[in-house]
């Protein structure tokens, strides 16, 4: 009798260190499978990407839409988890998102400690300015103080087209918009599309504009974490599928389509692979 309890114990602990060692293998594609829930990283404070619906309290955009056709595609359910600038990379680094589709543009840098999918968003880094307030590029802004958001690229491109700016950072977009109404900051530098986005959700979107060249390339990636190849495989095939359907475009045209607030035109083609 003892004899059968020690196998039994024995065998029990091997069963849970096998499925220990099976559980950390796993990669994420296995992971939500099982769970049966994809877990994504968005913004909800980022018009029209990922934000808090007035009417409705439920996180919508651009970027949700997205995780909601990669969870369709997987056959799972879709949680939302809200998630900064500065948050998105550590949260998807530690497993509290299995993705992040959160306005992160591909950086090399940021490949050191996450990955990224192909590109599914095309964008470059503007100033938003009080409508002829004297600021109409980032040369004139020498002495000045500029608003971002905290652990974006913006921050960094402003400082290098403009040495001699002073860079506010904050929590979000929202928070450096306010800073520019009352006066604090002579600009809001970020995305474009971004820029478009807290313009047109203003309720006096005549005062402001959006002003100068573009002096940064904003590639958008979907962050995966670092060597999840299956994981990665899925969602590029998932984009290149949008993409070629027509869903990519249905969706790119219910947020920055000509009938929408937030018109974008889109001039940029994804790179797709041949089957
Ligand atoms: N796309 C830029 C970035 O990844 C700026 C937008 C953002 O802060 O999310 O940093």
């Amino acid at each position: 009798m003892k004899k059968v309890s020690f196998v039994f114990v024995l065998l029990t602990v091997l069963l849970f260190v096998m499925s220990s060692v099976v559980a950390v293998n796993a990669g994420t594609l296995e992971d939500v499978k099982a769970k049966g829930v994809l877990t994504a990283g968005v913004k909800d404070a980022v018009v029209p990407f990922g934000y808090v619906d007035e009417k409705t309290k439920e996180l919508v955009g651009f970027d949700v839409d997205i995780c909601r056709e990669i969870a369709n595609k997987l056959g799972v359910k879709l949680e939302l988890k809200p998630v900064t600038s500065a948050t998105r990379i550590p949260k998807l680094a530690q497993g509290t998102v299995d993705l992040a589709a959160a306005t992160m543009t591909h950086k090399l840098s940021r490949d050191e400690v996450i990955d990224f999918t192909i590109t599914y968003f095309m964008d470059g880094q503007k100033l938003l300015v009080e409508k002829d307030g004297g600021v109409k590029s980032y040369h004139d802004l020498a002495g000045k103080r500029v608003g971002t958001a905290k652990g974006s690229t913006s921050e960094k491109n402003i400082k290098n087209v403009q040495p001699d700016c002073t860079v506010i950072s904050y929590e979000g977009y929202p928070q450096a918009f306010l800073a520019l109404k009352q006066g604090k900051v002579a600009a809001v530098t970020t995305d474009s599309s971004i820029l478009v986005g807290l313009q047109a959700s203003d309720d006096n979107p005549g005062k402001w504009e959006i002003t100068g060249d573009f002096f940064a390339n904003e590639p958008y990636g979907i962050g995966v974490r670092e060597n999840d190849s299956d994981f990665r495989d899925f969602v590029n095939r998932s984009l290149i599928e949008m993409w070629e359907d027509g869903t990519y475009l249905k969706l790119y045209n219910k947020w920055f389509g000509p009938d929408t607030k937030y018109y974008i035109p889109l001039t940029w083609e994804m790179e797709t692979f041949p089957k």
